[in-house]
């Protein structure tokens, strides 16, 4: 078959397009891969998409908590591709995206009622769930576990890719391992190119920060990483909720549910740390002003309210500091933003008033290694 797609040339200054046949990418080389970013909503791209996802490659797409990299979940070696494509440890399982509630069924056994539950209340959307996983499901999607990931996205480029496709489609971020997870295509490209397919370019995701993980394998569900579904919500549908150990309390001897939450994740190149004393504005101008006097570049991570008290050439507000939705939307730009600017250290003020201040703190503690500067 031969699939036209209309793409938008890799230069995000010029816009300009050009037709390309589809057999022409797989022809393309067998390491380096000329990456496509395209137009997400065009019907013929998601038809190309779709194929290359068929044949066992890869593509990312926009969903409504950050950009996939996505391949057909139930091929071995199409997601060994993935692993290579992201660098990610092989032991880090996938989470695979399916496009109906029935389709839970062919993945998983034993779903519980609690399971069930949570789909009809938050399903399409932004919620994980763990549950165990039926043979045809390959070891090299779930790393190894004999459970696996499963969630419906509400994208709705996500959702045509996977009901054309016809596959499930195992996707983690698609950003190299380790670094913030990608919120724009451009911040996809910025990564993967060379490395995947296609990039099916639906512009800035809405919440920015991934979905909230729970695993059903256990009488009572338990929280192993929090999101935009926060434990109140889900307390709400199922009653009690437990958080994981490893969450409350970050134990490098402890072995986490969730494998990924014992790699370092959405790390700047700089070094960044939160400060949370009692003078947060009076602490970070100081810091500023040492690290700027020793010739490093320095950034903030600022509150709307707080921006304008910096005395520094590099202040990034994240948004005001009771809208969680807005911050989380742009924590993940901002970290990358940072690279961009080549920023040596970063100073965040602390984000725990909303709802969501349990998820963003998870991401923005991880990506400053735990580093959180106090009063002495
Ligand atoms: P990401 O790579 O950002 O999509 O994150 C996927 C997360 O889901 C990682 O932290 C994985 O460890 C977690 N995950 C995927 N599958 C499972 C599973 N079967 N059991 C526990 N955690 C899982
Ligand atoms: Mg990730």
């Amino acid at each position: 078959m031969r699939v036209c797609v209309l793409t938008r040339v890799v230069n995000f200054c010029a816009l300009c397009y050009h037709t390309i046949m589809i057999d022409d990418i797989f022809s393309s080389s067998i390491s380096y891969i000329d990456t496509v970013l395209c137009d997400g909503e065009t019907p013929a791209n998601i038809s190309a998409a779709a194929h290359i996802l068929k044949q066992g490659g890869l593509v990312a797409f926009p969903t409504e908590t950050v950009y996939g990299l996505g391949a057909d979940a139930l091929n071995a070696d199409a997601a060994a591709k993935i692993y290579a494509a992201k660098g990610r440890p092989s032991d880090n399982p996938l989470i695979v995206h399916i496009a109906d509630v029935e389709d839970v069924y062919k993945l998983a056994t034993n779903v519980p009622e609690q399971a069930t539950l949570l789909m009809e209340a938050f399903w399409p959307g932004p919620l994980t769930m763990i549950l165990p996983k039926r043979e045809l499901v390959p070891d090299g999607t779930t790393g190894g576990l004999k459970t696996v990931a499963i969630r419906m996205p509400s994208h709705p480029i996500a959702l045509s890719l996977i009901r054309e496709s016809g596959v499930f489609i195992a996707a983690p971020s698609a950003n190299t391992s380790g670094r913030p997870s990608p919120t724009t295509a451009e911040h996809v490209y910025e990564d993967m190119q060379g490395r995947i397919e296609m990039i099916l370019d639906g512009g800035a995701v809405g919440i920015g920060i991934e979905s909230t993980i729970v695993d059903l394998t256990g009488s009572i569900p338990t929280i192993l990483r929090p999101g935009f579904i926060t434990k109140a919500m889900l307390e709400n549908i199922v009653g009690e909720v437990a958080i994981d150990k490893a969450l409350i309390e970050p134990d490098p001897n402890l072995r986490p549910k969730a494998p990924g939450m014992k790699y370092t994740h959405y790390a700047p190149k700089g070094k960044l740390s939160i400060v949370e004393t009692s003078d947060v504005v009076a602490s970070i101008n100081s810091l500023i002003s040492d690290y700027t006097g020793k010739g490093y570049r320095v950034a903030v991570l600022a509150s709307a309210e707080h921006a304008d008290e910096y005395q520094c050439d590099n202040i990034l507000t994240l948004g005001q500091a009771n809208k969680g939705e807005t911050i989380a939307a742009h924590l993940y730009g901002a970290l990358r933003e940072c690279d961009a600017r080549s920023i040596d250290y970063i100073f965040s003020e602390s984000f725990y008033q909303t709802d969501l201040g349990g998820a963003i703190m998870n991401r923005l503690l991880k990506a400053a290694g735990q580093r959180v500067i106090r009063d002495e």
